[in-house]
């Protein structure tokens, strides 16, 4: 290395800092992180008492119980044309010529470049909702059964909602906020917000119905949301999770499903919110740009079997750490 690097800085240290760990990593795309990790503390919010329900969708992202929709930004849709482009360029290389590697980078790039736009978008969103809400009730859907389960795959991926999940449960045990799942069996879509009546069936194409019981115009996801933040809510007063006898027996299949009515009793809900246990961990998160600095420690509550979370936030590529 013959002249100085060109670094970009995503974050000032905190005054009087000193990093305990430098670590640098070059990811596949050929960009250096150097990630600096500090102790500092993070305030929690003032309380509000501001709660909001989260339906997940493809069309919109999100969709809140305040009736807004956030619509899914379908970054990687743009881009796939220039992925395909560089996989082609990829595709004729010769194997070991240095060309090939040349290609491989340009699409490890494009891969980078549409990895960094949803993550922006999602700490956006997440932020904005940790920012606002005291309480956010989520559905637990089981993204990675879904992803392997076929048309909905590149969809559910574009969407991106572990990464979602995983960014709004540590930003809320950062600023003190409450995020709770309920079990994805609960049937949220079909049951009327207003007077709490269960469809025998909702098809998926229906995206607005009218409830026979009460009369009430509804839309597919906003009801869905309501009901998400109204069993959260449930969850919550009762502490800890709600189990209501079920059929075990049943085969589970990864995809969202609601159950039938006549095997509902009460809804079966999981609160995550209930057995957590604290302890320091370091969060590292990769930024655009040819390198960049960000690191940060701090009390983060850890939810029982949400490992994946370290995992998603860790940054990309070989690490090699110097202490
Ligand atoms: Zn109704």
């Amino acid at each position: 290395m013959d002249q100085p690097l060109a670094i970009v800085w995503s974050r000032p240290l905190p005054e009087g800092a000193e990093p305990s760990t430098v670590t640098v990593s070059c990811d596949h795309a050929g960009r250096w992180h150097v990630s600096l990790l500090v102790e500092t503390a993070v305030a929690h919010l003032a309380s509000t008492d501001a709660t909001v329900g989260v339906d997940a969708g493809i069309t919109s992202l999100v969709t809140l119980s305040t009736g807004e929709k956030i619509t899914n930004p379908r970054h990687g849709n743009r881009d796939r044309a220039r992925l395909a482009l560089a996989q082609k360029g990829l595709a004729r290389k010769q194997k070991g010529s240095n060309n090939r590697a040349k290609a491989r980078r340009k699409v490890a790039r494009v891969h980078a470049r549409i990895t960094d736009r949803r993550r922006d978008f999602l700490h956006k969103l997440t932020t904005r909702l940790v920012r606002e809400n005291q309480t956010i009730v989520i559905e637990d859907l089981n993204v990675s059964g879904m992803l392997r389960s076929g048309s909905l795959a590149r969809a559910i991926s574009d969407a991106a909602w572990s990464e979602f999940r995983s960014q709004l449960e540590y930003k809320a045990a950062w600023y003190g906020r409450d995020v709770i799942a309920i079990d994805r069996w609960f049937p949220s879509s079909k049951t009327c917000s207003d007077c709490g009546r269960l469809l025998d069936t909702l098809p998926l194409g229906v995206r607005e119905w009218t409830c026979p019981g009460c009369g009430t115009a509804h839309d597919r996801d906003v009801n869905a949301a309501r009901n998400i933040l109204a069993a959260g809510l449930a969850v919550a007063a009762c502490g800890g999770g709600v189990r209501p006898t079920r059929q075990q027996s049943v085969r589970r299949s990864p995809m969202k499903q609601e159950t039938q009515p006549e095997r509902v009793g009460i809804p079966r809900l999981q609160a995550w919110g209930g057995s957590q246990s604290t302890r320091p961990s370091a969060v590292v998160t990769g930024q655009r740009g040819s390198s960049s600095w960000l690191a940060q420690v701090s009390r983060i509550q850890v939810c029982a079997g949400s490992s994946q979370n370290a995992r998603d936030r860790s940054a990309p590529g070989p690490a090699n750490t110097f202490r």
